[in-house]
C-alpha cells in the first residue's frame, strides 16, 4: 500500500508537469518499467488536490483513497455529477446517483446495474455489481455456485470443495438506509469507480477474487426528501444557529425502523430480501453514520445463540483487521465492540446472518447534511460519560422523528474519546469534520474489508458453506426438531400471514398429508410442518421460539422478543420428537399460500364469524355500501358458532361470498336474522392525528390501515387549530408519539423562525403526507381545548402507547392517572400476559381467552381513580382497591407473566391498566397503555384497534355509569 501510495504521489507530480501525456505514453517517456507496471492509468491531480483541501486533518485520510485514477472513456463521479465525492455542501439526489451508476455501467464491462423493484414513491431500486471483466461477464455462474453453497443438501462435501474452488464471494454493501446518514451513498459511487478502474495490486486483487454488489441507497424516497431538506435548511446552518427540526418524513411510512422491519413490510426491504435469496451474498455490510469516528460491528453480547458459532469468530476477526489497518494508516477513532449487540434478528443486513451469511455494519462519523462542523471530544485521560466497555444506551438508533443514532453518538462521545482495549487510538480534542472525512473513513474501511475478503475468499466461502451445512445438521441433532402450526385454528387468517412471512424469508414449510401423531400431541392433516433439517433451520427457530434473554443485566439495542406465534395469537407448537423430520409433507412451493374462506348454507342473511381475524375490518370496508350489523352475543347456526362481534349482513350474497372467500373468513347464509341483540356497524369518519416531530409510529399505524384498506385522514396541528373537530370526525386516533403529553402538545420547539414543510418547484419531495407553513410549536393549549370539545360533544378519542399520557396529563380523561416506571425498570419489547377484564366489550370481539399475549410498549402506567377520596382522614379500607369499571384489560405483572424477552422490574406493572375506556361528556376516551399496532408485528393485537374503529359508536358504559352522565368538573 505504501509503495502504491508513493507511486501515486510521484504520478501526481509528474502529471502536474506533463498533464497532456496519456498513460501509455507516460510509461514510455519515464522509461521506468516498474512504474509503468504499477499503474498503467494516471491519477487525477485535480482529485488529489481537492480531497486534500476538503480533508480537515492529514490523519483523516489513508493512502487507499488520497488519489483516484482518471480512466479514459470511463466517467468518474465528477464527470457526471460535476464535482468530486466529498465536496462540502454537496449532496446528490437519487436520480443523479442512478445516472452515475448507469453511465459507469455503460462505459465498462466491470459494472452492471440490475433493477430489483420500485420504492413506495416509484423510484427504481437497483443493485450494482462491480468486479473483474470475467466475474461480471459470468455473473450467472457465480450466482449458481453460491446457490449451491447456500443449500448444502444439493452437494457432497467433495463437490462443495469444487464449487468453492470455482466460486467467488459476493460482498454486498448498502448505504442510505437511514436518510439522515448521507455520506455512504456518496462514497459508494467513488468506490465503484475505483474498483472498476484502479490498477493497484490491492484493487486488482479485490477485482479478481471478490464480486462487490452495492445498494446505492436503501431508502431512495427518504434520501431525496432529506437532500431537499438539507438544501432548504441545513446548508445555511452554522454552529449555534440550527433550525432544530429534521425533515418530518424519510420514507413514506418510517424513519429508522426500516432497519427494524423484521417482517419485511416495506417494499424497499422486501425487494432486497428477494434479491438476497436469489444471490446469497455471504456478507452484507450496512453503512450507517453516527459513531466517532468509525465503529465497526463485531457482534457483541447479548448474542443470538442459534446462530453458528463460526460467525462469532468471523465478525471480530474482520472488525479487528479493519481497526488495525486503519490504525496503521494513522486514522484515529476506529473502534469495535461496545456498541451494537447481536440479539435482534430484525436489522436489515441481518438477513445475511439469518441465512448463514454474515451481517456487517459501520457507524461512521457524519451529519445529516454536507456542512463541515466542529467537533469537541473529551479529554483522553478523563472518564467517559457512559463508562467504557458497557454497551451504548438502548434507545440509541430506535429513534422515531429525531435521528436517534446521532443522539446516541453525542451521548457516547465522552467515552469515545477514551482509549480502551477495543479502541486503541481514540480521536480526541477539537477539530472540524467534513463530509470528505466521512468518505475517507468509510471508503478506507470498506476497502480494508474487501482486502480481507480478497485475502481469504475461499475461507469466506467455506465458512458460508459450513454454516449452511451445520444449520441442516444441528437441526437434526438439537432438542428442537421442528414446529407444528396446527391446521383448524380458530382464525386461520393470522396463521396464513405467519406462514407467508416465514416463506418470505425462504423457510421451507410443508403441509402434513395425514393426521400427525407426535410426543407433543396429535395434529390434523393439513397442519403446517417446519422441519429443522433445512438450511434456514436456525432462522425458523429464532423466529418461532420464545426468546430467553441470556443476561438481564445486559442492555440491548432493540427488542428482546419477537416470537411470531405469540405476536400473531396463533398456535405454534415446538416439537422435540425427531419423528417430525420424517413426516410425509406436501412442500409449499409457492411464495405465498392463500387459505380461502367459505360461505355455506342458503338464505339472504349472512353471518360472518368473528374469530379475531384482522380481515374483518377489510370486509366491512369492501362492503361499505351494505348494511352490516354486529351480534352482541354468541349464537349458533348448525355446527358453526358465531361469537359476539360476528357480522350479520343483508343482501348481495354473491358479493359477500366473493369477499369472504378472498379474505379467508367463515360465513353461513341464514334463513333469518339470529335472535340476538345487534348493532349497526357504522363507519366512522376516522382521523389519525400526528405531531410533526415524530411521525414514525404514526407511519406504522398508517401502514397497517393502508394494508387492511381502512380509509382515514391524516391530520396535524393545522387542522386541530381550525376547530370543530366533531364536525369532521367521529374517531380521532393518536398513535404512539411524543413520549409525553407535553411533547405531544408542544412538539418541536420554535427557535424564532418558522420551519415550513411544503412542496415547491425546487423541493418536490417536501410537503408529502402532510404540509405545514411552520412545523414548530405544536398544537398548544388551544389544540388541547379543541380535543376536549371534540370528546365532550360525542367524539371518540383513542390513544396508543405514549400518546396515552396526553389525555391523562391534560385532563381529557380526568380520572385516569399516568405514571412512569422507575429508572431500574427495563423492558425492551418483551411479550407479556394481559388479562381481559371485560370480555363482553366490543374491543374484545373475536378473542376467546381471558389471558392474551401482548407486546409491552413502555407506555404510561395507567390507573383510574376509584372514587375513594385520597384526602380523607383515616386508614384506607382493607383489601386491594376495587378495579374500576373503566379498566378493560390489565397487566398481571411479575416475572412469571413475561412470556418472551426481557422485562426487568416486572412487578412494577402489576395490575396496571392496559386499556381504559373513560366516558367523557357525550364522548369517550379510550387509552391503550400498550401499542396494539406495533410495527408490522403484533397482529394478534391489531384486532383490538380494528374493533374500536368498527364499534366506535356502540361502546356502552356500565349501567352504573351511563355515557350520558358528565364526568365531575375538574
Ligand atoms: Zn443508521
Amino acid at each position: 500500500m505504501f509503495l502504491r501510495e508513493s507511486l501515486a504521489r510521484l504520478f501526481a507530480c509528474l502529471f502536474l508537469l506533463v498533464p497532456v501525456l496519456g498513460s501509455g505514453i507516460l510509461a514510455q517517456s519515464t522509461g521506468n518499467k516498474a512504474v509503468a507496471t504499477a499503474s498503467a492509468i494516471q491519477d487525477d491531480p485535480d482529485f488529489a488536490r481537492a480531497v486534500k483541501e476538503w480533508t480537515t486533518r492529514p490523519e483523516f485520510i489513508s493512502p487507499l483513497v488520497d488519489h483516484l485514477p482518471k480512466a479514459a472513456g470511463i466517467p468518474s463521479p465528477k464527470d457526471i455529477l460535476g464535482h468530486h465525492i466529498g465536496e462540502p455542501k454537496k449532496l446528490t439526489y437519487y436520480a443523479d446517483i442512478l445516472k452515475y451508476y448507469r453511465a459507469l455501467a455503460a462505459a465498462t464491462p466491470r459494472v452492471k446495474v440490475v433493477t430489483i423493484g420500485k420504492s413506495n414513491e416509484g423510484r427504481d431500486l437497483v443493485v450494482v455489481f462491480v468486479g473483474g471483466d470475467e466475474s461480471i461477464g459470468n455473473l450467472e455462474n457465480y450466482r449458481g455456485y453460491l446457490a449451491q453453497l447456500a443449500d448444502p443438501r444439493t452437494v457432497t462435501d467433495a463437490q462443495a470443495k469444487d464449487v468453492i474452488d470455482k466460486a467467488k464471494p459476493i460482498y454486498h454493501l448498502s448505504g442510505g438506509l437511514h436518510s439522515g446518514e448521507v455520506g455512504p451513498s456518496e462514497m459508494l459511487m467513488e468506490l465503484a469507480y475505483r474498483l472498476a478502474t484502479e490498477d493497484s495490486s490491492l484493487i486488482k486483487q479485490i477485482r479478481d477474487t471478490v464480486i462487490v454488489s452495492i445498494t446505492p441507497v436503501a431508502d431512495p424516497d427518504g434520501r431525496d426528501r432529506n437532500v431537499d431538506w438539507y438544501y432548504k435548511y441545513g446548508i445555511n446552518e452554522t454552529e449555534g444557529r440550527t433550525t432544530g427540526a429534521g425533515v418530518p418524513y424519510w420514507g413514506k411510512y418510517v424513519f429508522h425502523d426500516d432497519n427494524r422491519d423484521i417482517n419485511y413490510s416495506q417494499v424497499e426491504m422486501r425487494a432486497l430480501l428477494d434479491w438476497y435469496l436469489q444471490w446469497h451474498p455471504p456478507i452484507m455490510h450496512d453503512l450507517h453514520q453516527a459513531q466517532t469516528l468509525l465503529y465497526t460491528f463485531s457482534g457483541q453480547a447479548p448474542q443470538n445463540p442459534n446462530l453458528d458459532p463460526i460467525l462469532y469468530g468471523e465478525l471480530p476477526a474482520m472488525a479487528n483487521f479493519e481497526m488495525s489497518q486503519m490504525t496503521k494508516y494513522g486514522m484515529p477513532g476506529v473502534w469495535t465492540h461496545g456498541f451494537v449487540d447481536m440479539w435482534s434478528p430484525g436489522y436489515l443486513a441481518f438477513m445475511s446472518s439469518n441465512h448463514n451469511g454474515m451481517i456487517r455494519m459501520y457507524e461512521i462519523q457524519g451529519f445529516s447534511g454536507a456542512n463541515t462542523q466542529k467537533m469537541r471530544l473529551g479529554n483522553p485521560n478523563g472518564t467517559g460519560a457512559n463508562g467504557v466497555g458497557g454497551p451504548a444506551p438502548a434507545g440509541g438508533g430506535r429513534g422515531a422523528g429525531a435521528p436517534a443514532d446521532a443522539a446516541a453518538a453525542v451521548a457516547g462521545r465522552g467515552s469515545q474519546a477514551t482509549r480502551d482495549w477495543f479502541r486503541p487510538l481514540p480521536a480526541t480534542g477539537e477539530f472540524d469534520w467534513s463530509i470528505r472525512n466521512n468518505t475517507n473513513y468509510g471508503e478506507t474501511g470498506v476497502l480494508t474489508a474487501l482486502q480481507y475478503t480478497s485475502q481469504f475468499p475461499k475461507i469466506i466461502l467455506e465458512n458460508f458453506y459450513v454454516k449452511s451445512r451445520n444449520s441442516v445438521e444441528t437441526g437434526r441433532k438439537e432438542t428442537v426438531a421442528g414446529y407444528v402450526i396446527p391446521a383448524g385454528q380458530r382464525d386461520m387468517t393470522r396463521v396464513e400471514r405467519l406462514i407467508n412471512l416465514l416463506r418470505l424469508q425462504g423457510i421451507e414449510i410443508g403441509r402434513a398429508s395425514a393426521e400427525v401423531k407426535l410426543t407433543e400431541g396429535t395434529f390434523p392433516a393439513g397442519s403446517f410442518i417446519v422441519k429443522r433439517d433445512q438450511p434456514y433451520s436456525r432462522l425458523a427457530k429464532t423466529l418461532l421460539e420464545k426468546q430467553v434473554y441470556p443476561d438481564p443485566t445486559l442492555r440491548t439495542y432493540d427488542d428482546t422478543s419477537w416470537t411470531m406465534g405469540l405476536m400473531s395469537h396463533a398456535e405454534v407448537k415446538e416439537i422435540a420428537d425427531k419423528k417430525i423430520l420424517d413426516l410425509a409433507v406436501e412442500p409449499i412451493k409457492t411464495a405465498e399460500i392463500h387459505l380461502a374462506g367459505a360461505l355455506s348454507g342458503s338464505g339472504s342473511t349472512i353471518a360472518v364469524a368473528h374469530t379475531g381475524s384482522n380481515n374483518m375490518i377489510t370486509l366491512r370496508y369492501r362492503l361499505k355500501d351494505l348494511t352490516i350489523q354486529a351480534a352482541e352475543k354468541e349464537f349458533k347456526q348448525g355446527d358453526v358458532t358465531f361469537p359476539a362481534g360476528s357480522f350479520v349482513i343483508n343482501g348481495d350474497v354473491a358479493r359477500v361470498r366473493t369477499e369472504v372467500e378472498k379474505l379467508g373468513l367463515t360465513a353461513v347464509a341464514l334463513p333469518s336474522a339470529p335472535q340476538v341483540p345487534l348493532h349497526a356497524l357504522d363507519l366512522p369518519r376516522l382521523a389519525i392525528y400526528s405531531i410533526w416531530g415524530n411521525t414514525q409510529e404514526i407511519g406504522w399505524v398508517r401502514y397497517a390501515l393502508d394494508r387492511f384498506e381502512v380509509p382515514y385522514e391524516l391530520i396535524f396541528k393545522e387542522r386541530v387549530k381550525k376547530g370543530d373537530l366533531r364536525g369532521s370526525y367521529d374517531l380521532i386516533l393518536l398513535p404512539n408519539q411524543g413520549g409525553s403529553g407535553k411533547r405531544l402538545v408542544f412538539d418541536i420547539e420554535n427557535r424564532g423562525q418558522p420551519i415550513a414543510y411544503k412542496k415547491s418547484d425546487q423541493f418536490k419531495n417536501l410537503g408529502m403526507y402532510g404540509e405545514s407553513d411552520d412545523i414548530t410549536g405544536g398544537m398548544g393549549l388551544d389544540g388541547v381545548a379543541e380535543f376536549e370539545k371534540f370528546v365532550k360533544s360525542g367524539g371518540v378519542l383513542v390513544t396508543l402507547g405514549t400518546a396515552s399520557y396526553f389525555p391523562a396529563e391534560f385532563g381529557l380523561a380526568p380520572k385516569v392517572d399516568a405514571a412512569r416506571t422507575s429508572a431500574q425498570f427495563y423492558a425492551p419489547g418483551p411479550i407479556v400476559n394481559a388479562e381481559i377484564l371485560k370480555p363482553e366489550h366490543p374491543i374484545f370481539y373475536g378473542y376467546d381467552k381471558k389471558m392474551v399475549p401482548v407486546r409491552y410498549a413502555n407506555g404510561p402506567l395507567l390507573s383510574v381513580q376509584t372514587g375513594v377520596n385520597p384526602f380523607a382522614d383515616g386508614p384506607p379500607p382493607p383489601g386491594p382497591p376495587p378495579t374500576p369499571q373503566s379498566v378493560l384489560m390489565r397487566y398481571p405483572g411479575g416475572d412469571d407473566q413475561v412470556l418472551s424477552g426481557l422485562m426487568r422490574g416486572a412487578a412494577e406493572i402489576r395490575n396496571r391498566a392496559a386499556i381504559v375506556d373513560e366516558p367523557s361528556g357525550k364522548g369517550r376516551v379510550i387509552l391503550f397503555a400498550g401499542n396494539p399496532c406495533y410495527r408490522w408485528q403484533n397482529f394478534g393485537e391489531f384486532n383490538m384497534l380494528f374493533n374500536t374503529v368498527l364499534n366506535f359508536n356502540d361502546i356502552k358504559s356500565e349501567p352504573a355509569k351511563p355515557a350520558t352522565t358528565d364526568t365531575p368538573a375538574r
